[in-house]
């Protein structure tokens, strides 16, 4: 690695003003964490955290909780929080259910905004689920509408006077590949349609500005860059001039105006809070609240600058170290295009990612040949980008790789 050497990374970590962060996480000694874009690290906080509500809240206070520790109110806060990270106001976002879930009832509400129109204009790089949900909805609205697919670079140009709803995941979970929200939300209102973002790799990564870009609906995640925890909640986002006519599809009791009331008829609560349904899940939430309170102390913009570094530290080093081995950047060159991952292919990806893995180094694989490497500022170093690009060199140069036991594949890859 002629031009830069370790000690010049050392360096950088040693400025970086998000460096502090890092010892604020519980990470096991030894192993670089590539994989904060599939599940974020754990915060120590939220050991205490939920270590407190479990035996004082729930232990001790027990049903009290839901007035005395504000439980009730935990979607409604913690979104309010996350609202700020994504250019949202408060009351207009939400905690609940899964990003799956939420996406098929803020389509669902979409739709009934836009009669006369046909088509959810999607690309064929969106996430599997958020293509089965609206699948799942049009067989459910006997095919009323129509899931239209295309490329992910022809997505403007597609959007046309049958397009109800452009339903996108702002960074492609494969490639990073990161869609211009402003320009392609601006063509999708003066052609007559509403828009759905997926937050999904975004929210906790780079700066959103959905209010900025009159965004009329979207969803994220709670589990990958908000460090919620595994199948943390998610979020919802309902743009404030669309809460009177937007409806859930889902009326539970917790989207009703007065769930004490304990009515026969659903009426639907003012606001965003239509979009809850059954009783929030309180621990998750407040773990959620932790990381989410810890994005909040860094600066969003600090955090884009050091991902969009470690992105291009990682591209420049690949290129430069593993050029013989038969790899291909499979993400936007262009930082200005790319989220916080950066994807390789190769076509014996598989095993070895498991390689890596064995030496402490968690990436992960995504089918047919994806290498992802997700870099959470908040806690991957720049030496970690090196470590990484040198352990890849060895395995290949040793063929370390090439060993059957790596080539099991497990039920999550
Ligand atoms: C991670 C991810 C999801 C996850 O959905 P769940 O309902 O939490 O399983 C959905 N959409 C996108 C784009 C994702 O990246």
């Amino acid at each position: 690695m002629a031009a830069l050497t370790r000690a010049d990374l050392e360096a950088r970590d040693a400025q970086d003003p998000l460096a502090p962060f890092r010892e604020r996480f519980d990470l096991p000694e030894g192993v670089i964490y590539l994989d904060g874009n599939s599940l974020g690290a754990l915060p120590k906080a939220t050991v205490e955290r939920i270590h407190a509500l479990v035996t004082r809240e729930w232990g001790q206070d027990l049903i009290r909780s839901w007035n005395l520790h504000g439980w009730i109110d935990l979607p409604q806060r913690v979104g309010d929080k996350i609202a700020r990270l994504i250019g949202a106001e408060p009351g207009e976002v939400i905690v609940c259910d899964s990003t799956s879930a939420n996406l098929f009832k803020v389509l669902a509400a979409a739709l009934r905004l836009c009669p006369g129109r046909h088509v959810i204009l999607s690309d064929t790089g969106n996430f599997p689920t958020d293509l089965y949900m609206a699948q799942g909805l049009v067989d459910l609205l006997s095919h009323q509408y129509e899931l239209r697919l295309v490329d992910e670079r022809d997505v403007l140009d597609a959007i046309d006077e049958d397009v109800a709803v452009v339903m996108l995941t702002q960074v492609n979970y494969r490639t990073g590949y990161l869609h211009d929200m402003a320009t392609i939300t601006r063509a999708a209102h003066e052609r007559g349609a509403l828009v759905i973002w997926d937050l999904a790799h975004s929210a906790g990564a780079l700066p959103v500005d959905l209010n900025g870009c009159h965004v009329d609906f979207a969803v994220g995640c709670g589990y990958k860059y908000l460090n919620g925890g595994p199948g943390a909640p998610a979020f919802v986002f309902v743009a404030r001039r669309w809460q009177e006519q937007a409806l859930s599809p889902l009326w539970g009791w917790m989207g009703h105006a007065e769930p004490f009331a304990l009515e026969l008829e659903y009426r639907p609560a003012d606001g965003v809070r239509r979009m809850l349904c059954g009783t929030p899940p309180i621990l998750s939430m407040a773990a959620l609240e932790v990381g989410v309170d810890m994005l909040l102390e860094a600066d969003i913009q600090a955090v884009r600058r050091k991902s969009v570094a470690l992105g291009q530290l990682f591209i420049q080093l690949a290129e430069q170290e593993l050029a013989p081995f038969g790899f291909e950047l499979a993400s936007p060159r262009d930082p200005e295009r790319r989220g916080s991952q950066v994807s390789l292919r190769h076509p014996e990806g598989y095993p070895i990612v498991q390689a890596l893995i064995s030496r402490g180094i968690i990436g992960d694989f995504r089918a047919p040949d994806i290498l992802r490497f997700g870099f959470a500022p908040l806690y991957v170093r720049y030496v970690d980008v090196w470590d990484t690009v040198a352990a890849l060199r060895n395995i290949m140069e040793t063929g370390a790789w090439d060993r059957p036991a790596f080539r099991v594949r497990g039920k999550v890859t």
